[in-house]
């Protein structure tokens, strides 16, 4: 079984950049380009994984973060954020709207699916006590 990752990303470089670098590491990648598509597929695909840009035409990752917390289908799936605002502060915003962490843009292509597999062995741990 391969981890399944949904990618919500409007830009098509970074989604293809994304994409390659997810799926030379094995992951099963499914892309959606505007946060109502990852919505939607978030419900139907329940990804091990959610990768949120946070600067979406429409809905914006934030605004799609809280609706994915909001729905009890989708409220446990971890979601990093990816953003190009490297400014302090969009960190916390990113983890008040309900972001488990979050990734700057240009992605480093030689620590990206590093990064990735620690939060997915972060999301994977038992959560019960
Ligand atoms: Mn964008």
């Amino acid at each position: 079984m391969s981890y399944r990752i949904l990618v919500i990303e409007d830009n098509p470089v970074n989604m293809e950049l994304v994409t390659d670098l997810l799926e030379a590491a094995g992951f099963s990648v499914y892309p959606a380009a505007t946060g109502e598509q990852g919505l939607c597929a978030a419900e139907s695909i329940v990804p091990h994984l959610i990768l949120m840009d946070l600067s979406l035409p429409g809905l914006d990752g934030l605004a799609t973060t809280r609706a994915l917390r909001s729905n009890p289908a989708t409220s446990h799936l971890p979601i990093i954020a990816l953003t190009a605002h490297a400014m302090k502060g969009d960190e916390e915003i990113a983890l008040s709207a309900g972001c488990n962490g979050y990734l700057t843009k240009p992605i480093d292509t030689r620590t990206f699916v590093t990064r990735i597999n620690a939060y997915l062995t972060d999301a994977n741990e038992p959560q019960f006590s």
